[in-house]
């Protein structure tokens, strides 16, 4: 039953190659996270097996418990909502943190890592369209703290993510990403080399193919690969 997992990563990950070359651009910028969310341990390993590290869930609970059983060349990315009493659970056990939406969030990650002696690379969520359902900061509120992020010794902001609206609508869709790669310019040009913000975590299964033309360097893909979720977690991003 779980067979054509390996198969479906292996497609969407040469269709993702395909397409950043048709844009002008070299695949290998473009990173693929599988997100597991909702499914078992036993889905995640066809894709580890054919050569995925880099896996997604969005919910703290569900995810350390994958995290305690699966192989430990896992790269773990958290891109669910993430509550501040959870923060001490989730630092040392993720690559990065794409779900920061707030300042509050991202001091309570520095002070927690300094007490792990780790630090802790994050994204900045941006809510790039409005939609009061949509978690993170707006780009104008990311703007006016960003000094203050970057004062935090104990996290590293590699980045922004944002989700865009569930929509057919490919111009809404493609306005949320472009918001998104221009903040990041915005911001490498205001503050050069004191800050290391690279990353675009933007495009799901339904509108990648547009974020990989926006400058996305990161996907983050579940129902094309792993399949329809049991249950529909999308809306319900809470940790
Ligand atoms: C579930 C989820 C995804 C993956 O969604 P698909 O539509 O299944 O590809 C990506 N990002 C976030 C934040 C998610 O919660």
């Amino acid at each position: 039953m779980i067979q054509f997992i390996g198969d479906s990563y292996r497609k969407i990950n040469g269709h993702i190659a395909q397409l950043a070359k048709e844009c002008g651009r070299d695949p290998d910028e473009v990173t693929l996270i599988a997100v597991t969310k909702s499914f078992p341990l036993e889905h995640v390993l066809p894709a580890y097996d054919i050569g995925c590290r880099e896996f997604g869930e969005n919910k703290v609970q569900e995810a350390l418990k994958k995290i305690q059983k699966a192989p430990e060349d896992i790269n773990w990315h958290l891109i669910g909502t993430l509550q501040k009493n959870k923060v001490n659970k989730v630092v040392g056990k993720f690559s990065l943190i794409h779900s920061v939406d707030s300042l509050e969030l991202a001091e309570k990650i520095d002070v927690c890592s300094e007490e792990a002696g780790v630090e802790t690379k994050i994204l900045l969520q941006v809510n790039t369209s409005g939609e009061d359902t949509k978690h993170g900061l707006t780009v104008r509120q990311w703007r006016n703290r960003f000094e203050r992020i970057l004062s935090l010794k104990n996290i590293s902001v590699e980045g922004l993510m944002t989700i865009a609206p569930f929509t057919s609508d490919s111009e809404i869709v493609r306005g949320c990403f472009r918001k998104l790669r221009n903040f990041r310019d915005e911001l490498q040009d205001t503050y050069g080399d004191r800050a290391n913000v690279h990353h675009l975590s933007m495009g799901m299964t339904n509108d990648y193919p547009i974020a990989i033309e926006e400058g996305a360097t990161i996907l983050r893909i579940g129902s094309a690969i792993f399949g329809e979720r049991y249950r529909s977690t999308s809306e319900d991003n809470k940790s």
